[in-house]
């Protein structure tokens, strides 16, 4: 469920919702607040009529059936879309399971068809009276057909399956993302970074101080091709824990790109934004990874940096394309570096 408001409006939801979250003894806590919203936006008239109702039964809303309700109502999409795609998978699975062992089932006939063709064959060798050898030939390739046609079939099924699979993985990614965290680093992703930059861009326009780094990895294309692109993940991992740890909230630290990372930082003036950077720069080049094979130490790691801090007035495009220029010098300039917009 998404939430477009604009400042004055939302403002003016929360002026309604927190005395009636009062009025009604309801615990402040974020869910309860993004349910009372929801009400008194008046958005979802269902979700209303079922509040009213329980306000009227219980005076109040206890916290199982404002769960319930939360569930419901607002991510319930979000919720069927995952089940969804997961029972898909599992009826997939189910189906392929089931094929398989019909598959089985005729192989296994096969060799007993086989089998009782040797023994027949063997009897007649022995002299024994037995079946001609023109019925056995013909109950081979009959049962060779019926094997070929079966095992045919379980290919087909398995191209289908294999290409209904690979579509519902897509949409899988898509419901992540739709989580809107990047699923290697556990950052908050570039949507999120969007919508918080505009946001803070309203709000410096209200006088709020902020600024902004951009991280780059220096030659990663170059890490990647030496020591792989599964060691490149795991870099890319540490960086962003790395980051979580530096900037704690309000700071709010993304997955820009590939292995690109950018923090917004609410309240933080261009002096202390660039001593956070230079702090990340310096824990950055200490990182010291052994390779298991060869036993090797990697330390060659380093990041580029661009700071700015907000300008009243500016779009947040702008503030962009200052900050990058800030992260082309500190890169034109030899890498591992910290450049400050100007
Ligand atoms: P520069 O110092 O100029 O930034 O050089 P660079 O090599 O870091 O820059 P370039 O843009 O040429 O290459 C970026 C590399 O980042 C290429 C790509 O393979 C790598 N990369 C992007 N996303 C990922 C990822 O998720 N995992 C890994 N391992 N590598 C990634
Ligand atoms: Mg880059
Ligand atoms: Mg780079």
């Amino acid at each position: 469920m998404k939430f477009a408001e604009n400042n004055n409006q939302a403002a003016e939801y929360l002026r309604q919702a927190i005395p009636l979250m009062v009025k009604h003894n309801i615990p402040p806590n974020p869910l309860n607040y993004a349910l009372w919203y929801t009400y008194v936006s008046d958005r979802l008239p269902e979700l209303n009529v079922q509040l009213d109702k329980t306000l009227t039964t219980y005076g109040t809303c206890p916290t199982m059936l404002s769960e319930q309700l939360f569930r419901e109502h607002m991510i319930k999409d979000e919720i069927n879309g995952a089940e969804d795609i997961q029972a898909s998978l599992i009826s997939l699975i189910n189906n392929l399971y089931e094929d398989a062992g019909h598959t089985a089932e005729k192989t296994a006939n096969f060799n007993t068809v086989l089998e009782e063709s040797l023994v027949t064959l063997q009897q007649q060798e022995d002299g024994e009276a037995s079946l001609p050898l023109d019925s056995i030939i013909h109950a081979l390739s009959t049962h060779t057909k019926s094997i070929g046609d079966t095992a045919r079939l379980f290919q087909e099924r398995m191209y289908a399956a294999q290409i209904e699979i690979q579509a519902l993985k897509e949409e899988l990614n898509k419901t992540r993302q739709d989580a809107r965290v990047d699923p290697l680093t556990n950052l908050f992703n570039r949507r999120v970074f969007d919508s918080e930059l505009a946001q803070l861009v309203s709000n410096t326009n209200h006088n709020l101080i902020s600024s902004f780094i951009l991280v780059d990895i220096d030659h990663f294309k170059n890490f990647n091709d030496t020591y792989g692109h599964l060691m490149g993940d795991k870099v890319l991992q540490y960086v962003g824990k790395l980051l979580k740890d530096v900037c704690p909230e309000p700071m709010l630290p993304v997955r820009y790109g590939g292995e690109e990372f950018a923090v917004l930082m609410p309240g933080v003036d261009i002096d202390s934004a660039s001593e956070i950077a230079e702090k990340v720069r310096e824990k950055i080049q200490a990182i010291r990874i052994k390779q298991k094979k060869s036993g090797e130490i990697i330390s060659s790691i380093t990041a580029s940096f661009g700071v700015s801090q907000f300008k009243h007035g500016e779009t947040a495009e702008q503030l962009i394309d200052r900050t990058d220029k800030a992260l082309y010098k500190a890169k034109d300039s030899g890498r591992n570096q910290v450049k400050c917009a100007n």
